[in-house]
């Protein structure tokens, strides 16, 4: 099994999973979706009684309900570094919150405004910033106030969504599409052409050929105009997958991050069989 990267931006990446098994491209989909550990807000604290800012008295209040900003705070993107955190059940400080395994934020706004995620001030390393600084949280009217204080912890998809790391993961068996030079007279070609919707075909001096086979999407509709001169094949042991991530990690950590669990599970796995 190996992997060829196609494309890996910042949240966005694709590759193509190559001499593998149907079985082991959907483990890896199913791990990236619900495996990847994350940092996310999981606790908030939101300050009762008036805030006092320059001498005026503001209420501390939202339009929404405190759980509803709860929810958005908890779904925005916290930055991941698998390296500085770990998980707070196996972490030193034995579960009570430390540096190692919890980010604090603090969020003190004063209506009229729109608080956005970027108003969330990290504890600590000014590093931990959220990315993505314009999510909307809650729109404060004048005299309203905010003053909040979350905590991030790490987790995983399995328990609740905002601890997944990647969306979108999907695969496609690698296509395989030939032409029949013999086969295929040049009345076909413009046909192909014409009737494939992902541009897979060209034609170049009267002949069919292939511009884009990553692109087919096995519609077939090139088989039945060419009445067998083309062929389109599925290959179960190369797959074309595709993801992005919500922005705590970058698309090459949230690979490399599955790559690593699954290579454990699988050690794990043997180890038991052995053990039997
Ligand atoms: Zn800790």
């Amino acid at each position: 099994m190996e992997i060829q990267l196609l494309e890996m931006e910042e949240t966005k990446g694709s590759f193509i999973l190559k001499n593998s098994s149907p079985a082991m491209a959907n483990a890896l989909r199913r791990t990236m979706l619900s495996d990847i550990p994350k940092m996310a807000i999981d606790k908030v604290e939101f300050h009762l009684g008036p805030i006092m800012v320059d001498e005026r008295e503001y209420e501390s209040v939202t339009p929404l309900f405190d759980e509803i900003v709860a929810h958005r705070l908890g779904m925005v993107p916290v930055p991941t570094d698998h390296q500085l955190f770990s998980f707070q059940e196996g972490c030193f400080c034995g579960g009570e919150g430390c540096p190692s395994c919890t980010i604090m934020y603090s969020l003190n706004k004063i209506g009229p405004c729109t608080v956005l995620s970027g108003d969330m001030i990290p504890l600590g390393n000014p590093k931990l910033m959220v990315k993505d600084q314009f999510i909307p949280i809650v729109e404060l009217t004048d005299g309203q106030a905010v003053l909040i204080y979350a905590t991030a912890i790490m987790g995983t998809a399995k328990k609740h969504a905002k601890w997944q790391a990647a969306f979108g993961v999907g695969y496609k068996y690698l296509p395989k599409v030939s032409i029949d030079e013999k086969k295929a007279g040049d009345s076909y070609a413009l046909k192909c052409m014409n009737v494939c919707p992902k541009g897979v075909f060209e034609v170049k001096n009267g002949k069919l050929k292939l511009k884009d086979q990553m692109n087919c999407n096995m519609c077939r509709e090139c088989e039945t105009v060419s009445r067998g001169s083309v062929s389109v094949d599925a290959d179960d042991t190369n797959f074309y997958f595709k993801y992005e991530t919500d922005g705590s990690l970058t698309a090459k950590q949230v690979l490399d991050k599955a790559m690593e669990i699954l290579s454990k599970q699988s050690e794990a796995a043997f180890a038991g069989i052995d053990a039997i």
